[in-house]
């Protein structure tokens, strides 16, 4: 059984770039489909925040029609006062005009306080859009830009497909199963390099015998961490 030590690296390589192709493949749509979470996400808060504001705007127009109602009373009650026919008349109507002043002086603050907040509810759709609008724009620039590359990636990832294969004509018949597995498992991950009787994985000294075994051309497994064992060279 010879392990070839630079068949075996080039074996490994290929592997390593597979994986990386298939990452590149997943990690793509992955990013896409994040980003919309995110903007789905931030429409969602729009909405919230569009429904703050009317709410803010319609409390608003309540109190300023109060206001309003306020002033048109006071109004009606100073002209009462000039046929007040009573002196006790007279008290209760500027008692109401005094009541109908401090509630005006009341809902006033309050109207600016919903001025405010009708500002900042404004300002905080305003943001939300914005938001909404640069992702969107973002992840139409990623999603063109990943369509551009898939075309690439699908073509490398069946070139490293066809060239593994042939690659792996190294691999005995007999080991070839369990081979496999390991690879399925763990792609990359399955064979590991070996320097001076060190598995460059684990970094675990292999056995004087294991050693030996290697040297002789055998194909071995790391006894540590079960990798499949290549020379390096
Ligand atoms: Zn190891």
């Amino acid at each position: 059984m010879p392990s070839a030590g630079p068949d075996f690296r080039r074996l490994h390589q290929l592997h390593q770039e597979l994986k990386k192709v298939q990452d590149q493949l997943v990690r793509g749509p992955r990013q896409i489909k994040l980003r919309q979470k995110r903007i789905a996400e931030a429409q969602e808060d729009l909405v919230v925040k569009e429904a703050e504001l009317k709410e803010f705007r319609v409390e608003t127009d309540k109190k300023n029609l109060d206001l309003k109602s306020k002033e048109a009373h006071i109004v009606e009650s100073k002209q009462k006062l000039n046929g007040a026919a009573s002196n006790r008349e007279y008290q209760i109507i500027t008692g109401r005009i005094d009541a109908d002043n401090a509630a005006m002086a009341v809902l006033e603050d309050e109207i600016l306080e919903y001025l405010e907040r009708v500002d900042l509810a404004q300002e905080e759709v305003e943001q939300c859009k914005q938001k909404i609008s640069s992702s969107e724009e973002d992840v139409r620039i990623f999603a063109t830009a990943f369509e551009e590359k898939a075309d690439g990636l699908q073509k490398r990832l069946a070139e490293l497909k066809t060239s593994i294969k042939d690659a792996e004509t190294i691999i005995p018949t007999e080991i070839r199963e369990q081979y496999q597995r390991l690879v399925e498992a763990y792609g990359p991950g399955a064979m590991s390099e070996s320097s001076d009787g060190v598995c460059m994985i684990c970094f675990v000294q292999m056995t004087p015998q294991t050693k030996v075994l290697l040297n002789s051309g055998n194909l071995v497994y790391c006894g540590a961490c079960g990798r499949l064992l290549y020379q390096s060279q």
